[in-house]
């Protein structure tokens, strides 16, 4: 079974570590893995560059979460952590004070910006850190959405009315969202093209998952690289997500001030709707629909009932990620709404 997930950092992550330990379970290879192949396509969109180091924050939350080297209580960064370097630079008064790097952190970063400056690609040095990992091992590759850079950037107004563009995590974790944003700009989105083997592995997938990410800054980033919505629109295989919205609010992060910046309601349907459904014909607002089936939280259960109504393929269950046994056990409701 060939798996695709589109994935953001810690909602995608932590979903794909259950999706694993419940493949294990169900189509085990002997070996303490899955005869499964996973692919995670990750969003690239909130990397940068810091203290001449390039960050990428959802594909290292990947890594970590998959080899086991997440900080748990954080959901990102790696467990027993230390700040040496950052505290060290801030007495240089260098640099950004509210984004800190850890060191084991670091190393990460270190080891990937020497071989982007060797003339790796980006899938390239994201393949050789997962090794470390033994992400393989697990029946899981990790994919970049390109190779080519691609930021998210805010607009943003000051006081006096001046409209100023700051990168997605400047306005994410410095100002907390708080910053009223007018709009989300994908700086180098045009020239980018999807990575080596991500429209493959949404055109040869066996089903594809939008797990529940950020559905503006995670997935609709990646959605936005010229062909993928494409791809994710005449594949053959069900596409299912999860609802990252749970009464009426995302359950950890900013996710509903990135959805009312673009004027989607914070509610578990209408996040369905932005996404779209693939059937749709009648859908003449906004892109072609992306979605078969939308697997909500059993407090939403009358947006599934509204969903499928419409046609649908839509249900609840509790979608509360509280532990890996929890997250398997939405990974199977998930598949189960698309037959598998
Ligand atoms: P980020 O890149 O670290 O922000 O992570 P993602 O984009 O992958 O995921 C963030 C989203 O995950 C948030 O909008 C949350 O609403 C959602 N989320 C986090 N934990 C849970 C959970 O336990 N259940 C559900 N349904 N959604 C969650
Ligand atoms: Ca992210």
């Amino acid at each position: 079974m060939r798996i695709t997930v589109l994935s953001g950092g810690v909602g995608g992550a932590r979903f794909t570590r259950g999706l694993l330990a419940l493949l294990r379970d169900r189509l085990p290879d002997g070996r303490g893995g899955t005869t499964a192949e996973v692919t995670v396509v990750a969003n690239t969109g909130d990397d940068m560059w810091l203290h001449g180091v390039r960050v990428c924050p959802d594909l290292d939350t990947l890594m970590y979460t998959l080899g086991g080297a997440v900080h748990e209580d954080q959901g990102w960064g790696r467990r027993e952590e230390s700040g040496h370097v950052s505290a060290d630079l801030a007495a240089y008064d260098v640099g950004w004070e509210w984004f800190t790097l850890g060191d084991l952190d670091l190393a990460t970063h270190l080891a990937r910006t020497q071989w982007l400056r060797e003339g790796m690609t980006l899938s390239g040095a994201t393949e050789r850190l997962a090794r470390r990992w033994d992400l393989a091992g697990q029946g899981v590759r990790l994919l970049p959405m390109s190779d080519e850079p691609v930021e998210t950037h805010v607009r943003v107004a000051d006081a006096d009315g001046t409209e100023r563009l700051v990168h997605f995590e400047e306005w994410w974790v410095r100002h907390r969202a708080a910053l009223p944003a007018l709009g989300f700009v994908q700086v180098g989105l045009e020239s980018a093209a999807p990575a080596p083997g991500v429209l493959d592995a949404l055109t040869t997938a066996d089903v594809v998952i939008v797990p529940p990410s950020n559905p503006v800054v995670s997935v609709g980033t990646i959605l936005a690289v010229p062909g993928i919505r494409a791809a994710l629109t005449a594949t053959s295989a069900p596409v299912v997500g999860v609802s990252p919205i749970v009464g009426g609010a995302p359950v950890r992060g900013m996710a509903a001030e990135c959805l009312a910046t673009i004027g989607v309601e914070a509610t578990a349907e209408a996040v369905a709707r932005h996404y779209g459904r693939r059937a749709d014909a009648s859908r003449t607002a906004g892109d072609p629909g992306v979605l078969d089936a939308w697997l909500v939280d059993t407090v939403d259960a009358h947006a599934a009932e509204k969903l499928a109504v419409d046609g649908w393929r839509a249900a609840a269950t509790g979608t509360l990620m509280t532990d890996v046994p929890a997250t398997a056990r939405i990974a199977a409701e998930a598949l189960a709404l698309v037959g598998l």
